[in-house]
């Protein structure tokens, strides 16, 4: 059964850089964390926890997934499934891991983490492409809506 991307629960939140690390005596900032500390991205046992969804997985307040980067974006790419083939070429691209897929199917974008760089669109084989960057502010039926045509081979 696929999953449909609003069903999955990202567990970001805007905690970046807020973290204190613990250094026996009290909390210490990022800047002040020595060579050879430990930051466990987990918490608990994370005994097979490759074999979880990211949604599934206990991480701890280090891991970066716990933070989101949305608010550095002001591009953003806006996905049409009426045209994607699930080559996954995004999925493989993606600097951020941002783009959501479950058994080989394109769910969309992870928006908490996306950073608005634009590579899952430049590797996007489809004509036209099925993913496209657009203003932050754009509302998604608008970007749908104005989607390109198929453009036709040069002779
Ligand atoms: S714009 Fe960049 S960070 Fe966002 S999904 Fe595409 S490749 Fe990933
Ligand atoms: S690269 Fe394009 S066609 Fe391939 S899975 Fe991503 S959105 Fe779909």
């Amino acid at each position: 059964m696929s999953v449909e991307a609003q069903d999955l629960k990202l567990l970001a939140n805007d905690n970046r850089g807020q973290s204190g690390l613990e250094n026996g005596s009290g909390l210490v900032g990022w800047e002040e964390v020595t060579q050879g500390s430990v930051l466990q991205s987990f918490d608990g046992n994370a005994t097979g926890i490759a074999l979880k969804k990211q949604e599934e997985r206990a991480y701890s307040g280090y891991n970066s997934y716990t933070a989101t980067v949305a608010s550095w974006r002001i591009i953003k790419p806006v996905y049409n499934r009426d045209v994607c083939i699930d080559c996954q070429n995004c999925w493989v691209w993606c600097p951020d891991t941002s783009i959501i897929s479950r058994d080989k199917q394109m769910l969309g974008i992870d928006y908490d983490h996306c950073k608005g760089c634009g590579v899952c669109v430049e590797v996007c084989p489809t004509n036209p492409k099925s993913l496209l960057m657009y203003g932050e502010n754009t509302p998604m039926e608008d970007a749908l809506s104005a989607w390109p045509e198929k453009k036709k081979k040069e002779k």
